[in-house]
């Protein structure tokens, strides 16, 4: 609840301001909540209206994107791109191609990544972007012409040293190449102005693998300073089965646990001999299947055509990889009452407010997004160094990166959460040591 005046007055200028932005309300509100007992003790913010700042973004461009489908008809979509704040460094952020994105949706995204950012200690402002562009079902021709119209336009406010814009859903390997051609041949300028690129024109080991990957590295160290125990032997299931559900996955299991569901944006399947990730692969990033095809080519499995029963399954931790709020109430309860130990967020804000607090409450660990998915960004800003280096680290030298980086995180919340007198609590953790980097800077920098 807002109790410090100040925090308050802020958020209801905002919600006045962004009234009908519910998706970036709560992101707001949750991060205010979180910072209270840090603004209590810190004046000078109130008195540089550091707060007030902090919700506008630097600047919110929309546009139109028209473009051409294989039976010759003109189609035409919305593109987005907010660059939230720089203070700490360029814009970062990735691009979401989904019917579901809306003004708030992009909000939510770019104001949660300024503090993820700031979190990864690298030197990362916060942006994201995107379209309400459906990608399923369009071939080849029609994902490329789409991505050059909207890098058309895009490419007017980007640049290495100003936006550095990523994948997100909807946006993988094969979207981020055509966007990156366009810019190039826009531009005649080949430059590192967007991460995740394909290994052969600049891109970085381990960045596909690296949020979910990171994710576990967080879920990790999470077990073992908070209750000593490890991944082994645990049963976990995954909501989701794109890019971050996927590598959650591998790396949960490469860490002993055994994962027996998985979902998408139809239904889950539940596998009680775990899940068989080759074929999850095989079906979702070459196939781009629905998931209830994975019950015809692996015996035993059961699908269930309610993507939210897949939180009824009982396991020792839950992973939600989706999307915003498919978490509710009611799935944390089921959780709650079936067991969970620990849930860590690989999407962004995949649980209601409600169901942090219950998951709070019932003293379940959970790690909320912008702390536990950050290692998606971290590799992005490695890829970032690599560029300007004009070099390539291995595999290796990546992933022990993006584990330190994820370790430091996950050590860096626990601590701030104590400090506040909050111990345990990393949603408060992960939200006031994220802002203090990014409001030193913009005391330092003045007013704008
Ligand atoms: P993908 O597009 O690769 O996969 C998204 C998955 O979520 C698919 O299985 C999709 O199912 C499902 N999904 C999408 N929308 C919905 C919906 N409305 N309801 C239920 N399921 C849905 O995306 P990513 O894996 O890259 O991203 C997943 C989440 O992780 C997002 O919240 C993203 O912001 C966050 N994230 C991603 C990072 C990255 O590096 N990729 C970094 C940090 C966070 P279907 O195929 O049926 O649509």
């Amino acid at each position: 609840m807002l109790t410090n005046a100040y925090v308050k007055s802020v958020y209801e200028q905002t919600a006045a301001r962004n009234g009908t932005d519910r998706e970036f309300l709560q992101a707001v509100y949750e991060v205010f909540d979180a910072l209270q007992p840090y603004v209590e003790k810190h004046p000078e913010l109130e008195a540089n209206g550091i707060l007030e700042r902090l919700v506008e973004p630097d600047r919110m461009v929309s546009f139109r994107v028209s473009w051409v489908d294989d039976k010759g008809k003109v189609r035409v979509n919305r593109g987005y791109r907010c660059q939230f704040n720089s203070a700490i460094g360029p814009y970062k952020g990735g691009l979401r191609f989904h019917p579901t994105v809306t003004p708030s949706v992009i909000k939510f995204l770019g104001f949660e990544q300024i503090f993820k950012n700031s979190l990864t200690g690298l030197p990362l402002g916060g942006g994201k972007g995107g379209s309400d562009f459906d990608p399923k079902g369009k071939s080849d021709g029609e994902i490329m012409r789409f991505c050059q119209a909207f890098m058309t336009e895009l490419h007017r406010y980007i640049g290495a040293n100003v936006d550095v814009p990523a994948g997100d859903i909807g946006v993988g390997g094969r979207e981020i190449g055509y966007l990156f051609g366009q810019y190039k041949y826009l531009k005649n300028n080949f430059t590192g102005v967007l991460t995740g690129k394909g290994l052969a024109f600049g891109g970085s080991l381990a960045r596909t693998e690296a949020t979910g990957y990171g994710l576990l590295y967080f879920t990790d160290e999470m077990l073992r300073t908070m209750r000593g125990e490890t991944l082994d032997g645990k049963v976990v299931v995954i909501s989701g089965a794109g890019n971050v559900a996927i590598y959650a996955a591998q790396k949960a299991m490469e860490l002993g646990a055994k994962v027996i569901a998985m979902s998408d944006s139809q239904g889950y399947v539940y596998d009680p001999n775990g899940i068989n990730l080759p074929v999850m692969k095989q079906l979702k990033e070459k196939e781009r299947a629905r998931i209830s095809e994975y019950c015809n080519r692996v015996p035993g499995a059961v699908y269930g055509d309610n993507r939210s029963d897949v939180w009824k399954l009982p396991c020792d931790i839950a992973l939600p990889c989706a999307t915003q709020n498919e978490l509710d109430g009611e799935s944390a309860k089921a959780l709650i009452a079936n067991g969970v130990t620990a849930v860590a967020e690989g999407a962004n804000m995949p649980c209601t407010p409600e169901a942090v607090e219950l998951f709070l409450e019932a003293g379940v660990l959970f790690a909320p997004a912008k702390a536990a998915n950050a290692g998606g960004v971290a590799t992005s800003g490695l890829e970032m160094s690599q560029n300007s280096q004009r070099f390539s680290w291995t595999f290796e030298e990546v992933d022990a990166k993006l584990k330190t980086i994820m370790v430091n995180i996950f050590h860096n919340a626990y601590r701030a959460a104590e400090e506040c007198g909050k111990k345990g609590n990393l949603v408060v953790g992960a939200n006031v040591a994220g802002f203090i980097k990014v409001s030193e800077a913009m005391l330092a920098e003045g007013v704008f």
